[in-house]
């Protein structure tokens, strides 16, 4: 995320992804999601989470000139009508701006795993044993969670990662690890696509999983 994205007043970050003519397309992970459904997703759902965050911080000078990280890191020391909204809309804005940077198109079906010299790849080798188990891991935990959430991959303050699910739009921040992927599991993620067939687009996330962000985020701390 740019700087400025983590500041008041928040706004809809562009999609990376691109057609041929370097126009921003829809279009581009029809693989893992539709255009009519990642439209919706970015345009009305994102953007409801960035306008209602903003509506939240009206008329709060005193919160406006922190950094969202910032906000989402000490929530529990923020007041408590601004909880709510922070945590739900402050946390939605950043899941999903993080999530679209999580993701690559034009991988036509390849690249299931980091390449082996990354140090991602060593640390989950490290952790898991192998990129499979790690990957069971992480389709258990987004398959095992109740209603809406997300399923993360983590780095915690002492550089150990770690594999669990959040629940609504509550961000990894909130505990103070660093997120390094993230897969949305909310319904209005996958619905018109996949239906209730879960498992089907937790399986074809793996496709799209850019490798090269992730990488940026473990090793990298001033990459957002
Ligand atoms: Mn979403």
């Amino acid at each position: 995320m740019k700087p400025e994205e983590l500041k008041y007043p928040y706004t809809l970050p562009l999609l990376p992804y691109k057609d041929d003519k370097g126009e921003v397309s829809y279009d581009r992970l029809d693989q893992f999601v539709d255009a009519e459904t990642m439209k919706l997703h970015h345009t009305k759902h994102h953007q409801a989470y960035v306008d209602k965050l903003n509506a939240a911080l009206k008329d709060r000078p005193d919160l406006q000139g922190r950094n969202l990280i910032d906000l989402l890191e000490n929530f529990e020391g923020l007041p408590k009508e601004v909880q709510t909204p922070i945590r739900n809309h402050g946390g939605g804005h950043i899941n999903h701006s993080m999530f679209w940077q999580m993701m690559r198109s034009g991988l036509a079906g390849k690249f299931p795993a980091p390449a082996p010299e990354t140090e991602i790849a060593k640390k989950i080798v490290e952790k898991f044993g192998s990129f499979d188990e790690f990957k069971n891991k992480f389709t258990q935990v987004a398959t095992d969670r109740f209603g809406s959430g997300w399923a993360w991959l983590v780095k915690n303050s002492v550089g150990d990662i770690e594999v669990y699910s959040t629940p609504n739009q509550d961000s990894p921040m909130m505990g103070k690890l660093i997120p390094l992927l993230g897969l949305d599991v909310w319904e209005h993620a996958y619905y018109l696509h996949y239906q209730n067939r879960r498992a089907a687009y937790i399986d074809n996330f793996w496709v799209v999983v850019n490798w090269e962000d992730v990488e940026k985020r473990f090793t990298d701390p001033n990459y957002i």
